[in-house]
């Protein structure tokens, strides 16, 4: 049995709220909990067959539910925020049995999700529209239109925050949604599927389609889907996107990423030692903002060893989490392995970790490498796992030199006490999140998230009134109601 104490639910099909759930009957692929070995059953890969019946319902649904007044559409959000409140340990259970990650990462996760959640029960607050009398008796004024049939493709890393970045404000605006959650985490999304069901979410309103890269082209092409936002690698993250854009459809693709942080002589050991450390080693590092490469600049004093210090203190399997999959820890080792055949010192090694009981399960230790060159191959790729690669530098330039040639752009940090030192590196970097002090920039709604060069494709950030503007089209409508309204051009 699982090391979890709450039964894994099945995963039964594909699901299209408030409908039957639609029977597998297809190939499935079997997954198993990264903490212990545990099977969780087969994903069930979504025929072409199930996803035209999935979009035929969601269109059905559309008709009814994109004129369904904004403020009933909230409703539904407001009475699902209070099931996920009221179902959280179980949810943040689910999580770490299909994630591998901590119950104390898991919970944050929703509580992120639920905070995007809250923006969107706002909508009717900061829908204002905009009227303008632009000449006398006719105004100008905006009306915000759902888009359609809407999908939403998620990566494995966070399976119930990053659907939650979307599925809200989306369907607040007016859409109906299809969810493709990873095939390596199905659980979560199908839970929160059955609570938009018991919210009261009519039918067809959120739909949940499993599979993998076909399954997944599958849909972007569907012409009954208008608009897409993915999230994952930047490999793919690339090709989606140029996939939708041909297509006409309007595409936000959100990538990967290589986050640095500058550490500056000036910096509070304490707590900048703390706080690298939970960067770089929180969710195993499987984070789009994990810090990945630490830049020291000149003398910063007993720093290393108080972040090496603090790094000795994690407990793998209590504090730190599986990686993915049996796949992910090789290929996470292999970068280790290949950074020591070049020389570069292991400060720790993560290599091999086992967690008694757990033997089946998947962890990497944290790892940090110092010595490493910036052009080094760990300096460079994204390698999504507890492993933080050092450089020395001498001047805060060479370091913001070093942050600004990756290729990504999803975070940036700087640890300092100097105000002026901190205004320096956040005008200069060249990332679409920055933090100071704060290893973790994620912008707390309503500041919307997003990166910039290859950690995004299309314009926009991913939340706050972005997404708002991402879901929906303008109509502008010009008036003139009065016969003595001023002639001009357009009369
Ligand atoms: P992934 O790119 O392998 O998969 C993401 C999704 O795309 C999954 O649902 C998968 O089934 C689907 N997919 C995979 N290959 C595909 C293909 N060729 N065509 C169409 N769909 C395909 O990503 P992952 O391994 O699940 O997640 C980890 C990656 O996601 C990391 O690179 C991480 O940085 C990134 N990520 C980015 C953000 C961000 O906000 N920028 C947030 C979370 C994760």
């Amino acid at each position: 049995m699982s090391s979890k104490t709450n039964p894994v639910p099945q995963i039964r099909g594909h699901y299209t709220a408030g409908h039957e759930w639609i029977p597998a009957g297809e190939p499935t692929l079997e997954v198993h909990s990264p903490l212990d070995g545990f099977h969780l059953g087969g994903v069930p890969i979504a025929t072409s067959s199930t996803i035209n019946q999935v979009v035929e319902n969601a269109k059905t649904a559309f008709e009814i539910w994109s004129t369904t007044p904004l403020k009933e559409r909230v409703q539904v959000l407001f009475r699902f925020k209070t099931l996920l409140e009221r179902h959280l340990v179980e949810l943040a259970d689910l999580i770490q049995v299909e994630n591998g990650k901590t119950w104390t990462e898991a919970k944050a996760e929703i509580d992120k999700g639920i905070e995007v959640l809250e923006f969107a029960t706002s909508l009717p607050q900061i829908w204002n529209q905009g009227l303008l009398e632009v000449s006398t008796g006719v105004s100008c004024q905006y009306e915000r239109y759902p888009l359609g049939v809407v999908l939403s493709i998620v990566p494995f890393n966070f399976p119930a925050m990053v659907p939650m970045w979307t599925i809200p404000i989306a369907i607040g605006c007016g859409n109906t949604f299809i969810l493709k959650p990873s095939e390596l985490v199905p659980l979560t999304a199908v839970r929160l599927a059955e609570l938009f069901t018991e919210a009261g979410l009519p039918p067809g309103v959120f739909n949940v389609v499993h599979g993998t890269r076909e399954t997944t082209e599958y849909l972007i092409d569907h012409p009954g889907i208008t608009a897409l936002s993915f999230v994952g690698s930047t490999k793919v993250a690339r090709m989606v996107y140029q996939r939708a854009a041909h297509l006409g459809k309007r595409a936000l693709a959100l990538g990967g990423a290589k986050n640095h942080l500058v550490v500056v002589p000036d910096a509070d050991p304490e707590i900048t030692a703390k706080n690298v450390v939970a960067s770089a080693m929180g969710c195993a590092g499987q984070r789009c903002m994990a810090a990945s490469v630490l830049i020291l600049v000149g003398d910063t004093g007993t720093i290393l060893n108080q972040i090496v210090e603090e790094a000795k203190k994690i407990r793998v399997g209590e504090d730190l989490g599986a990686v993915i999959s049996a796949t992910a820890k090789e290929r996470i080792e292999g970068y280790i392995n290949r950074a020591e055949a070049a020389g570069y010192k292991i400060l720790l090694d993560g290599r091999g970790a086992i967690v008694k009981g757990k033997e089946a399960g998947t962890y990497v230790g944290p790892t940090l490498i110092e010595g490493v060159p910036p052009g080094a191959e760990c300096a460079c790729d994204e390698i999504f796992g507890p492993v933080l690669s050092i450089i020395q530098v001498q001047t805060l330039d060479e370091a913001i030199a070093i942050e600004n040639s990756n290729p990504y752009g999803n975070a940036a940090s700087i640890y300092t006490s100097s105000g002026a030192v901190a205004r320096y590196f956040s005008e200069r970097a060249n990332a679409g999140m920055v933090g100071i002090n704060i290893g973790v920039p994620v912008p707390r709604e309503p500041f919307s998230f997003g990166g910039w060069n290859d950690s995004k494709f299309g314009h926009g950030d991913i939340t706050g009134m972005d997404g708002v503007r991402f879901w929906t089209k303008l109509k502008k409508i010009t008036t003139k109601w009065t016969a003595s309204a001023s002639q001009n051009w357009m009369s």
